[in-house]
């Protein structure tokens, strides 16, 4: 019996050690990590540069709250500002956290610039932005709020890629727009281009924050260090997490100098956010990420994978819907006749691990480091269970 709550359904596997893109058990079976704690170990296992890091940085300091200069932190905030649109960065814990604070400076620039009665915010229809009172508010799911009581109200939602429902949803009271570039939970629907411009287009014209979730298609999981850079237009607020640690834990969300203008002294915090072990951790895999040729590397990784997917679609067409995603952030739909989950638990038995997305999506999230064997490996073991 565990003394833990029930609240996931757990597999009785345990690991205890990782390497590249294997975990290992106890007695010592070798697992194919394609799940990488969803969308977590971006490097893969043990990577060690990241452990190098970690293990000095652990014999210097932990934690010193944020009441004092961290120059980890304030290194890591100048190195994401130069990759991308933001000027100010705030350190979180999680993704959840991440997408609170994306909400909070959102609504504050709203109030800041005189408008104090927008502060609604609107999201789309199969998102997922956090298990937190007001992200499950956003994310909207049914089954995750079941028995909580009401959502939280400042949140609406429209359809997934429809720019009309989402203009005729805007009141005088919306103060801006929650998307996932790449849709993770909800089933790996990728925004097109267009639409993410449409959507910069439509916050321009009514005074909206445009706010993407990179929380799990950020930190080159898409080919590029953030997906939105694809479609060559920027956020006003950006929220990451999940790749941006490695496996420790950390979050961030990002702002232009004009979104961040209402986060004055004061009006937000955390304790552990942004803290020593954390931050350094968080420059070791920038250093990683930002290597000449890593980012070329996994666009060139993501190809084999592409080309790999379909020619698994083509073999079984009456079971693969689709393909689904971009770079290494990718979903294969299945048939309904064969749910997803059930596919996880057959991988699992090959030794194989990936996680199911909504949509009857089984998801695949190799580490951004992973090879072309590897990649056999996955779509040999999903071609034997499809020919079964
Ligand atoms: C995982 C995830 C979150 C929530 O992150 P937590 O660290 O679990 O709080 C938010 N948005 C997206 C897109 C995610 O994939």
């Amino acid at each position: 019996m565990t003394a833990l709550m029930p609240t996931y359904a757990r597999s009785e596997l345990a690991f205890e050690r990782g390497d590249g893109s294997f975990l290992y058990t106890a007695d010592g079976s070798a697992y194919l990590d394609y799940a990488t704690g969803i969308a977590v170990n971006a490097l893969g296992h043990g990577h060690p540069h990241l452990v190098a890091t970690l293990k000095a940085q652990a014999d210097k300091l932990w934690h010193v709250s944020n009441l004092y200069t961290i120059p980890e932190g304030e290194r890591l905030a100048q190195r994401l500002t130069e990759l991308c649109f933001a000027d100010k960065v705030f350190f979180t814990n999680s993704g959840a956290e991440a997408l609170e604070g994306s909400f909070k400076t959102a609504r504050r620039y709203q109030s800041a610039t005189g408008n104090p009665q927008r502060w609604r915010i609107i999201s789309v229809t199969g998102a997922f932005h956090g298990r937190t009172l007001a992200t499950l508010s956003a994310t909207n799911n049914a089954k995750h709020l079941d028995g909580f009581g009401p959502r939280v109200d400042g949140f609406d939602q429209v359809p997934f890629g429809n720019t009309n429902a989402l203009r005729a949803a805007i009141t005088e009271e919306t103060a801006g727009v929650v998307i996932e570039p790449i849709q993770g939970e909800g089933g790996l629907t990728a925004a097109d281009e267009n639409y993410l411009k449409a959507l910069r287009a439509t916050c321009d014209e009514f005074g909206l924050m445009l706010i993407f979730d990179e929380v799990q298609c950020g930190m080159g999981r898409s080919g590029k260090l953030f997906a939105h850079q694809w479609a060559g237009i920027e956020p006003d607020i950006m929220a990451l997490a999940k790749g941006i640690g490695g496996g420790f834990p950390l979050g961030a969300f990002l702002a232009s100098e004009t979104a961040a203008q209402g986060m004055t002294p004061g009006t937000h915090g955390s304790t552990y956010g942004g803290n020593p072990l954390a931050v350094a951790v968080g420059n070791a895999v920038l250093d990683v990420m930002t290597e000449p040729g890593f980012l070329e590397q996994v666009q060139s990784t993501a190809a084999v994978l592409e080309t790999a997917l379909l020619a698994l679609k083509e073999r079984h067409s009456d079971k693969i819907d689709a393909i689904r995603g971009m770079g290494l952030i990718r979903g294969l739909r299945f048939a309904d006749a064969l749910p997803a989950g059930d596919m996880v638990l057959a991988l699992r038995k090959e030794r194989v691990l990936s996680v199911p997305a909504g949509d009857n999506v089984l998801r695949v999230l190799p580490p951004l480091t992973t090879s072309a064997a590897e990649i056999d490996l996955f779509c040999a073991a999903l071609d034997r269970l499809l020919s079964a």
